[in-house]
């Protein structure tokens, strides 16, 4: 089989067919990771919207934590657990609303005091009438790329072939199925292709003549100069009011977050050349975000940048992962739809995926993310919805918006 694009997504399902004694090669078109898989703040979130999406990033936080019994290479997790903060009424609801029914899935998370924020959380400075949850499973992953070469590594252990620097230019057919991929080198015959292509994977899909729903959107985050205001064993912390993320990164602090106006980006409509080092950039989107907690972190707004990152999300209109067959075209497989959550949901996607197109049954659940679920959705409706998923990305509710919301459409990540 083939998988298109080493991304963490890519090189999971790789890796997991591999494990499974596929024989897989995996062509990537610049270097492993390199795109929006090596640029992620690397945070794994056990609170989900759906049970589904619960059971992977759990599952997921436990296949990181243990990457080196089941894959042979070793990966570094950081253990630090995570604060859920709303600082209003509206947020605080629905953060209670998360914790019922997280604890239902079997999340272990329950409400923090405000001793316990004041204790554990340095770089926080709680004004004592915020709504916390504590999540201890949580996990982050200090450099992206260290699980990119983590998988890399696996999967050449298990005999996957990368191919680095060789785009895909087609998938070929035949007899009504797909019968490999044409590279800038070679052709390779093979009866399952798997679409992982990121922000590419809507063209990749039409290499083939097939059509997968998604819409990437620029994400962006800044990592601060190190200062002492940032214990490194601090926890990471959602600010859900303010729709901001942080945690200790390199000596400073990580800030990254979501506008209410995200920019909708279509690789299809620029140069060929086209990579996420092209996607423009814009430090005010951050420092605006940051501006909201001020109060409450004065250095994620004060402090010098020392890094300014982004890249592109993959947005499905329901807001969930886009993993599965294609229709109407059997052996061409997406892995797709990240929504923000791809990177540390990528170990239980990447295997569920693998069991489906090992066994040719779809694990519990696995199916309500196939790419067939959306029906034939005009490119304008797609990206509004991806547009709006974004921006409810940690309050589907709190807006008013719940009119606008997509039909079917889930709560956030
Ligand atoms: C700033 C930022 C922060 C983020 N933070 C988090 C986080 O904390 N937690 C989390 O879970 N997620 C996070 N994400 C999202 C996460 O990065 C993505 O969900 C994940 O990396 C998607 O993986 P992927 O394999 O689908 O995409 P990618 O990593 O983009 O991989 C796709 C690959 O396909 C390749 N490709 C494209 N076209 C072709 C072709 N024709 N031929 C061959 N190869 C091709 C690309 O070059 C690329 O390398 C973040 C994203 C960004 C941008």
């Amino acid at each position: 089989m083939v998988v298109i694009g080493a991304g963490a997504l890519g090189l999971s399902t790789a890796l997991h067919c591999a494990l499974a004694r596929r024989s897989v090669v995996v062509v990537e078109r610049f270097s492993a990771g390199s795109q929006a898989s090596g640029r992620a703040a690397g945070l794994f979130k056990s609170v989900q919207a759906d049970e589904l999406r619960t059971w992977l990033a759990r599952r997921s936080i436990v296949k990181a934590l243990t990457f080196a019994d089941w894959a042979g290479v070793p990966l570094e997790v950081a253990r630090s657990g995570s604060f859920l903060i709303a600082r209003t009424a509206q947020h605080r609801n629905y953060l209670l609303r998360e914790l019922e029914q997280s604890a239902r899935w079997g999340a272990d998370v329950c409400e923090a005091g405000p001793a316990q924020l004041a204790g554990e959380l340095g770089y926080y400075r709680a004004a004592g009438e915020e709504f916390a949850l504590w999540c201890p499973e949580d996990v982050y992953i200090e450099e992206p790329l260290s699980l990119v070469r983590a998988y890399l590594d696996a999967c050449r252990l298990h005999g996957t072939v990368v191919l680095e620097n060789e785009p895909v230019t087609g998938i070929t057919r035949m007899y009504g199925r797909v019968a490999g991929v044409e590279t800038t080198e070679r052709s390779i015959t093979a009866p399952v292709v798997v679409d992982a292509a990121g922000g590419w994977v809507r063209q990749v899909a039409e290499l083939a003549g097939a059509r997968v729903p998604l819409a990437p959107v620029r994400h962006q985050l800044l990592i601060t100069a190190p200062t002492p205001e940032v214990d490194p064993a601090d926890p990471i912390t959602r600010v859900v009011d303010a729709a901001v993320y942080l945690r200790p990164a390199r000596g400073g602090l990580m800030v990254g977050g979501f506008e209410a106006d995200p920019l909708p980006v279509d690789p299809r409509a620029r140069a060929a050349s086209f990579s996420t080092d092209d996607v423009l950039l814009n430090l005010g989107v951050l420092e605006v975000l940051a501006a909201r907690i001020a109060a409450e972190v004065p250095v994620a707004a004060s402090a010098p940048v020392a890094e300014h990152r982004g890249g592109l999300f993959t947005m499905s209109p329901d807001g969930r992962f886009v993993a599965g067959p294609v229709p109407d075209l059997p052996g061409l497989w997406v892995a797709s739809g990240c929504n923000g959550s791809g990177f540390s949901s990528s170990p239980a996607i990447g295997e569920a995926l693998a069991a489906w197109i090992t066994s040719g049954e779809a694990p519990a659940g696995m199916e309500t993310l196939a790419p067939g679920r959306f029906g034939a959705l005009p490119d304008a409706v797609l990206v509004a919805h991806g547009m709006w998923q974004y921006a409810h990305y940690y309050d589907p509710v709190s807006s008013g918006a719940e009119a606008a919301t997509p039909a079917g459409a889930s709560g956030p990540d």
